[in-house]
C-alpha cells in the first residue's frame, strides 16, 4: 500500500487517530500465559512513543498492523 493510502486508511480506520496525531492507546497479551493456561489477561496502555505525537503509519506502527490491516 503506498504511504498515501495508508495515511487515508489510518485517518478512517484507526482508532487511535486524532486529527493525524496518535492517541497511542496500544494493548499487550502475554501469548506465552496465554498457551500454558488457556485464558490471558488483556492489558491496556498507553505508548508514550506515540501518545500526542503526529501518526508514523508511513514509517510503520505495530498497532496498525495488528489491528487495522486485515
Ligand atoms: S501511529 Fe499507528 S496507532 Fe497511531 S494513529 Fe497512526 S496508525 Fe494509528
Amino acid at each position: 500500500m503506498d504511504k498515501k493510502k495508508l495515511r487515508r486508511k489510518a485517518q478512517l480506520e484507526c482508532a487511535n487517530w486524532n486529527t493525524g496525531y496518535c492517541l497511542g492507546c496500544d494493548f499487550n497479551i502475554d501469548k506465552g500465559y496465554l498457551k500454558k493456561n488457556n485464558w490471558v489477561p488483556v492489558f491496556q496502555y498507553l505508548d508514550s512513543e506515540k501518545a500526542g505525537k503526529p501518526c508514523v503509519v508511513e514509517e510503520g506502527c505495530k498497532y496498525f498492523d495488528r489491528f487495522v490491516v486485515q
